[in-house]
């Protein structure tokens, strides 16, 4: 996972957004919401504003409309990132919107957790009134910066870590990701991204062979494009950040620095 840099919607279409959550916000009690936010969504869902939504949400996808969770499977649900069981006044939040896959977005559903007052990970159950709106446990990419939580074992495992010890919030934050979204125990995610370094290698030991036969720029370019078009963008991300422990990696870097800033 890594972080999306998000985007702005049309006035018109923030506008229309608006009027649908005031369908629901229209209700006098939290529990009428619910109910309202639930019925109605798979209806509203249709409706032609979506289609700029959706739009926007898969550019800003990683490589070609990936999920922002997995980044392996095409994103085409929207995910609440505060489930709509919960928060219906964000039902019709874009800046609550995610795009998954299906299989992300299956098992998230309408789990959500903060953290408590005394800092312990508390998961949410519906009550009566709206839930508060504590920081969230887990990350979200359209917020957080995933890559200060999980470092990628690119020598061996190709599994996820956190990267703070356990007992920090930070390190909370980490294992319930990978726990609820289930990154670490999917097999074919795992070797989606072994099969992501050797690729991604590939095309830069060329992007590298090439520069260094004075190749046209045209060419460079299109190799460039490949790297950053490609699936498992976490994977690049993390061999520019190991590259110093990793030979054959610091020594492409040594070579074609300007790698460094891709994507
Ligand atoms: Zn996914």
């Amino acid at each position: 996972m890594i972080r999306m840099q998000s985007r702005e919607l049309p006035a018109e279409t923030l506008a229309e957004l608006a009027d649908l959550q005031q369908e629901i916000d229209n209700h006098p009690t939290y529990l009428e919401r619910v109910r309202a936010a639930l019925e109605l969504w798979p209806s509203r869902r249709r409706r032609k504003v979506f289609d700029r939504v959706e739009k926007e949400l898969g550019d800003m996808c990683p490589g070609l409309k990936r999920c922002m969770f997995c980044e392996d499977n095409g994103a085409y649900q929207i995910e609440h990132f505060r489930p709509k069981a919960l928060y219906p006044k964000l039902v019709y939040a874009w800046a609550n919107y995610l795009f998954a896959c299906g299989q992300c977005n299956g098992p998230k559903s309408d789990r959500f957790a903060i953290f408590s007052a005394n800092g312990k990970v508390l998961e949410l159950v519906r009550t009566d009134s709206d839930p508060e709106s504590e920081p969230s446990v887990l990350l979200d990419p359209r917020r957080d910066e995933p890559m200060d939580y999980l470092w990628l074992d690119l020598r061996g495992t190709f599994r996820f870590k956190p990267i703070h010890p356990e007992g920090t919030p930070e390190y909370d934050r980490a294992d319930l990701t990978l726990d609820w979204l289930g990154l670490n125990e999917r097999d074919e995610l795992v070797e989606a991204r072994r099969n992501a370094y050797d690729d991604y290698l590939v095309r830069f030991e060329k992007y590298v062979a090439k520069k260094r036969a004075n190749c046209d720029a045209e060419t460079l370019k299109r190799l460039r494009r490949s790297i950053e078009r490609s699936t498992h963008i976490t994977v690049w991300r993390e061999m520019q950040r190991q590259r110093q422990t990793v030979d054959e990696l610091r020594a492409l870097f040594e070579e074609a620095p300007e790698a460094l800033e891709w994507p």
